[in-house]
């Protein structure tokens, strides 16, 4: 910006002040400086109370593609997802702004919108997708579970609360001003475990319910007014009573909002013991397709080989899912006839792990990094320390969210005991990994028998003596098993917790015997129970 400072002013400047030019013009444009700062902070305080907090910002409308190259930098693979999310989005929100401009339009009434159902295994990215969808438009996005709402007149949340919660997300705290965000802006909802709310075919009160939560959200998917304060809270109650006292009527339409430029995401497993959304494309596939000499099924666009590939055929049956298979698991007709796109996740594998982890833009492992870096350790993963995680991970079929707690259970204690010490660097190999408690002990000069015997001093107040010989014990059974040293120690010595309930307050002596029996405290215990009882009887 180009400032220009009038000649007069320095000159008298320089005459009022006795300095040179170079100081008068220095000094005349700090004045302006200060001069701008005061005049803005009078103007906030003078109108405090009539500011905008909330509205001023007009969301950025972004192309699908955008969309998807930005859900790229943190979701790995699920393409079809990610498509599919991005052109909903991008699609909603320009109709929104389309039409806010263009007040008058009148082709298209009532545009359709473009919510979304989609299925796939936990932990794969469905709400994660939804999460950094929001992150990136700068709108409201609540993402929820359907499991804790229920049925309006019900106990619990009811579906219209979900409205109530994404208004609570606008910053603010006018909530007239806040809903009115949402209806000029929009606004993003993400019902994950929808297909916990399906029906399963019994008519039981259970069943009832849910088809009534489904109800509920087919309403709000569409459209429709929503009081923007709860009408059963306390609050609402009172505000109405007053208003009523002072002959005031309550203008119902402006504690109202529409839920039309809300954008809906449902989501879920569609897991379940029996009829799980899997059996039923399936059935409904080999009724349609044709079954070759191998077992394998040919249906057109892709083909699936019933007897060797597990996991291809949960992918492809997820691929496959029309509308009467949802239907078929439970779902309404009419909410997933409102639900137009309908898309899948696949399941993720040991290499999306590990992409996940060494890729994403937030990825776990420059997390940690970071957070050693807060002490000054740099923390270095090999690549066989993360295959190692994934593959452990994979195991768990919990998804990608294994990964958090196993790489938890790996380094808690290193957070815990590193900082503060000498240690400037932390090489994360796959031996720290499968051996992280052995690991850190040595690290720290420290031997594990004494580390497990001052911290069971410390929380039961008993002192344990583990001789030489009982530490050889130990150690053999260690090597023979393959297991630490710690997790020997735990799995032999964690049952002594119960001397603290016996009473015991000496120091109490490890015997050999102890290290070939799991179960020793457990039966010592039995024992003293049974002899307290026979006491006092
Ligand atoms: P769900 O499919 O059950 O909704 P989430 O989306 O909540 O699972 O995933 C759980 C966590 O796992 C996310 O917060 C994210 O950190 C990670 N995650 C899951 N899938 C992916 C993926 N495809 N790419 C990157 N991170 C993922």
């Amino acid at each position: 910006m180009k400032i220009s400072i009038p000649r007069e002013a320095i000159t008298e400047i320089m005459a009022s002040y006795n300095c040179s030019e170079e100081e008068a013009a220095k000094a005349y444009l700090d004045a302006r400086d200060n001069a701008d700062d005061a005049f803005k902070s009078f103007l906030e305080q003078r109108f405090d109370s009539q500011k905008q907090t909330v509205g001023h910002l007009d969301p950025k409308i972004y192309t699908p593609k955008e969309i998807k190259r930005h859900l790229d930098k943190y979701v790995i693979g699920q393409e079809e997802y990610k498509k599919r999310l991005a052109i909903a989005a991008a699609y909603h929100f320009a109709m929104i702004k389309y039409l806010r401009e263009n007040p008058d339009y009148q082709t298209v009434k009532r545009f359709r919108k473009k919510n979304t159902i989609t299925a796939g295994p936990s932990g794969s990215g469905k709400t994660y997708c939804v999460e950094v969808l929001g992150d990136l438009l700068q709108v409201p996005t609540l993402i929820i579970d359907a499991t804790d709402y229920t049925e309006a007149g019900y106990v619990g949340k009811s579906a219209d609360d979900m409205i109530r919660e994404l208004i609570d997300l606008v910053p603010g705290h006018n909530r007239e001003e806040q809903a009115r965000f949402i209806s000029r802006y929009g606004g993003l909802i993400c019902i994950d475990e929808i297909d916990k709310k399906a029906k399963n075919g019994a008519s039981t009160g259970h069943d009832i319910s849910r088809e009534g939560f489904q109800r509920s959200v087919l309403k709000l998917i569409e459209r429709k007014l929503v009081p923007i304060n709860n009408p059963y809270s306390a609050a609402s109650q009172i505000q109405e009573a007053m208003d009523r006292q002072r002959g005031e009527k309550t203008n119902k339409q402006d504690n109202m909002i529409s839920t039309e430029n809300i954008l809906f995401i449902l989501g879920g497993s569609f897991e379940r013991t029996y009829d799980n959304l899997e059996s039923i494309v399936k059935k409904r596939v080999q009724h349609k397709g044709r079954v070759r000499e191998d077992g394998s099924i040919e249906i057109i666009g892709f083909s699936v080989d019933e007897k060797k590939n597990e996991k291809g055929k949960l992918q492809n049956f997820y691929r496959e899912a029309e509308a009467d298979d949802f239907i078929n698991f439970g779902l309404l007709p009419e909410l997933i006839g409102r639900s137009p796109i309908r898309t899948f996740v696949n399941l993720l594998s040991k290499n999306d792990l590990i992409r996940i982890m060494q890729e994403t833009e937030d990825s776990i492992l420059n997390q940690y990094k970071m957070e050693f870096k807060l002490f000054n350790i740099n923390l270095d993963f090999t690549s066989d320390a993360v295959e190692y995680v994934a593959e452990i991970s994979e195991n768990q079929k919990t998804g990608a969210r294994a990964l958090v707690s196993v790489w938890e259970n790996i380094l808690t204690d290193f957070q815990f005991e590193l900082p503060g010490l000498n240690f400037s660097k932390l090489e994360v190999t796959r031996e720290l990994c499968e051996r992280s408690k052995d690991y850190l002990l040595k690290m720290l000069e420290r031997s594990p028998f004494a580390d497990f015997v001052e911290n069971f001093k410390k929380e039961y107040g008993i002192e344990l003596i583990l001789d030489e010989e009982v530490q050889n014990c130990f150690e053999q059974y260690a090597q023979q098993n393959d297991i630490q040293i710690s997790e020997t120690l735990k799995k032999f010595l964690s049952g002594a917790s119960a001397l603290n309930y016996m009473g015991v307050k000496g120091p109490y002596k490890i015997t050999k015997e102890i290290v070939k029996d799991e179960k020793y405290f457990d039966k010592l215990f039995s024992r003293w129970y049974e002899e307290q009882k026979k006491k006092t009887t």
